[in-house]
């Protein structure tokens, strides 16, 4: 079929398959509601991967929506949560990243509502275009899921660099915050202080089995970033991750784990002089292929190949003294 690779992916398509996908809240307190799809409470454990998670918060005169997911149906599955929650209206809505799945349904959500999402994030959909992304997102996750139908809409309010923005929805506020690279270079978290729930994006997927996705071509600062957001959160927060059940900070770990490991093994791997085939076989991380289906492609089609470039630039870039 056109626009998709089906027949040479090495994963099953779809990864998840939007039309069986039921999203449901999960009340977080003060407001504060999950959307996760209804499989995930058992299956992410499993290695299962799942539909994009996100949510809403009510506040005293308006909601905000955090992801708009990325079919149609899904889009309309949180707008139906929304409305069975609270007749308040949804003024804003939240985006994590640039990634279809968690964007797409931007152009369903009510007209006045303002779309905040990362300033990289935006330049990036700007730089492609829209059709691209949704040829993409059907090679993951298959055609006839309506993707095919997505308008592109784009972001109102954007947060820069290091940027921190802070949305009042009526005596209640919830900030917007660039805390560095944790997948893409544009990666916004949304932190609700008073229920104390982070929502993460695709910078933390999910607990474990799951391993990070280092598509961007960087290993050092999605480990530097993810430790320090660790670091900084409560060990009472609840964070709703890219994809699964909502967690908490003990259940980052594994993710930054992975990460710190990889990073320390290719440098070390790179500082030895291995080629990268040598470093795939000296390094498979055994103790991280904990039932993830997707391990032995992401670890050694991915991730090997992303942090053991880097840190080969990052020692030749030492050795010219640049
Ligand atoms: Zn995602």
């Amino acid at each position: 079929m056109p626009g998709t690779d089906k027949g040479n992916t090495p994963w099953p398509v779809p990864i998840w398959d939007a039309d069986t996908v039921r999203l449901m809240s999960q009340d977080l307190g003060e407001g504060v509601f999950a959307v996760v799809a209804d499989t995930a409470d058992v299956q992410t454990t499993e290695g299962v991967p799942q539909a994009t998670s996100g949510g809403f918060v009510v506040g005293g005169e308006a909601v905000m929506v955090i992801e708009s997911m990325m079919t149609p149906g899904l889009a309309r599955q949180v707008l139906d949560l929304v409305a069975a929650t609270t007749g308040k209206p949804i003024r804003y809505v939240g985006v994590t990243s640039d990634h279809g799945d968690h964007f797409f349904g931007n152009y369903l959500m009510p007209e006045d509502a303002r779309i905040i999402q990362h300033e990289n994030a935006a330049r990036g959909i700007a730089e492609t275009g829209i059709e691209p992304r949704k040829k993409a997102q059907m090679g993951w996750f298959d055609v006839g899921k309506g993707i095919e139908e997505v308008e592109y809409r784009p972001a109102d309010l954007l947060v820069g660099e290091g940027g921190r923005l802070v949305v009042d929805l009526g005596g209640h506020v919830v900030e917007v915050l660039d805390l560095g690279q944790g997948q893409t270079p544009g990666d916004l978290w949304y932190w609700d202080p008073k229920a104390k729930a982070a929502f993460a994006g695709n910078a933390f997927i999910c607990e474990r089995p799951a391993i990070p996705w280092l598509l961007d071509g960087v290993a050092e600062k999605p480990a530097q970033t993810l430790r320090k957001i660790h670091d900084w959160l409560p060990d009472d927060a609840r964070i709703v991750p890219g994809h699964g059940r909502v967690t908490d900070k003990n259940g980052m770990l594994f993710f930054i784990e992975y990460l710190e490991t990889l990073v320390a093994h290719t440098r070390s791997a790179v500082e030895q002089g291995l080629t990268l085939d040598q470093t795939k076989a000296e390094f498979p991380m055994p103790e991280f292929d904990a039932g993830y289906p997707l391990f032995n492609w992401l670890h050694f089609d991915v991730n090997i190949p992303c942090a053991y470039n880097e840190a080969a630039a990052a020692a030749a870039s030492r050795r010219s003294g640049t």
